[in-house]
């Protein structure tokens, strides 16, 4: 197979290497699809201080190639999203059947390998069928939307439930959605208006651009109550300690992100308000319910306008996005077309 590796900052190349099957129960999946997003790029840039070298690309798509002959989940020309968090299946949590609790997650292109190359081999229970009508672009989301449902399944909402969501890049956005989907109402902050803007376009009624009003904004959409939750998304750019002051007395502050910088949060506030503080950073247990959500149309993605790349192009993708990144502008994210 070939494979794309990032040896140090800002150097991409590729190699071949064998992909055998090794036991009866992996299939070899021709990879289709795969996203771009902040995850790639800081990566790439150095910024998240991965392990070189790095194969990078957190969530993929394909078809199955080849399986083994004790594969019951997938066979020939099956489409599946290849998941991109793998509990060790060894430590306590997992030996207990709590894997969402894995103390040891193989994240693909974080602390794992990544999904940037043609074909990938894994054990079947690591890909989950696609059901025709989820197109392969909408379930490059899968594990975006899981994790927003992770998120859900931590605060105790009732119909109409105030959520206060910070930063509203792919992780924000999709997890707003779902708030509506749930009947809660999103209160979805950043300082980019461009975001906020395609938030609109997929149906999140409020917006609020992060600035001296946003307390009162929130103030007046709750009447007063204030949010009985706040969601802060990594590397939103947003202090972290802000969701202390929109969010009720007691109610939940869950920090999310597939990754978190390193950060110092003054947590007085929270402290005094007796916040429960809580953090989501995998999407093990919810792949297949998000398929089914993808499948329901409970998210658009339409209003990403998301641009697919030819995997020719990859270098020079990456060093354009860097570039951007370096001087400040938000990168927004796109799709590899693995096949071109
Ligand atoms: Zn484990």
């Amino acid at each position: 197979m070939k494979i794309w590796k990032i040896l140090s900052p800002k150097v991409l190349t590729s190699e071949e290497r064998p992909d055998n099957l090794t036991s009866a129960t992996q299939a070899k999946v021709k990879v289709t699809q795969l996203l771009l997003s902040g995850t790639e790029l800081r990566a790439y840039c150095g910024i998240s201080k991965p392990k070189y070298p790095i194969i990078p690309g957190r969530f993929a798509v394909g078809v199955v190639s080849e399986v083994g002959e004790g594969c019951v989940k997938v066979e020939k020309n099956t489409r599946v999203f290849i998941h991109d968090a793998i509990p060790c299946g060894a430590c306590n949590a997992c030996l207990n059947g709590n894997e969402e609790h894995c103390s040891n997650t193989k994240i693909a292109g974080l602390n794992s390998e990544g999904y940037m190359r043609d074909f990938v081999v894994t054990d079947e229970s690591n890909l989950t069928p696609l059901p025709s009508s989820v197109s392969d672009t909408e379930a490059l989301f899968a594990g975006i939307v899981a994790m927003g449902e992770m998120i859900i399944s931590r605060l105790t909402l009732t119909k109409g439930s105030h959520v206060a969501v910070f930063g509203a890049g792919e992780v924000g956005n999709i997890l707003s959605q779902l708030l509506i989907y749930h009947q809660a109402v999103p209160i979805l902050i950043d300082s980019n208006e461009e975001k906020l803007k395609i938030a609109t376009q997929c149906g999140i009624y409020y917006t609020i651009p992060l600035n001296e009003e946003m307390q009162s904004s929130v103030e007046r959409i709750t009447g007063g109550r204030l949010s009985c939750a706040s969601v802060h998304c990594s590397y939103c750019d947003i202090d972290p300690s802000m969701p202390f002051y929109v969010t009720a007395n007691g109610g939940n502050v869950v920090y999310t992100g597939f990754s978190f910088p390193e950060q110092i949060v003054q947590l007085k506030p929270a402290l005094d308000k007796q916040l429960i503080l809580s953090s989501v950073s995998n999407d093990y247990s919810y792949i297949e319910s998000a398929i089914n959500l993808i499948l329901n149309k409970a998210i658009t993605i339409a209003p990403f306008h998301l641009q697919p790349h030819a995997i020719s192009e990859t270098s020079e993708l990456f060093r354009q996005a860097a570039e951007k990144a370096e001087k400040g502008v938000s990168v927004p994210v796109s799709i590899l077309n693995m096949l071109s």
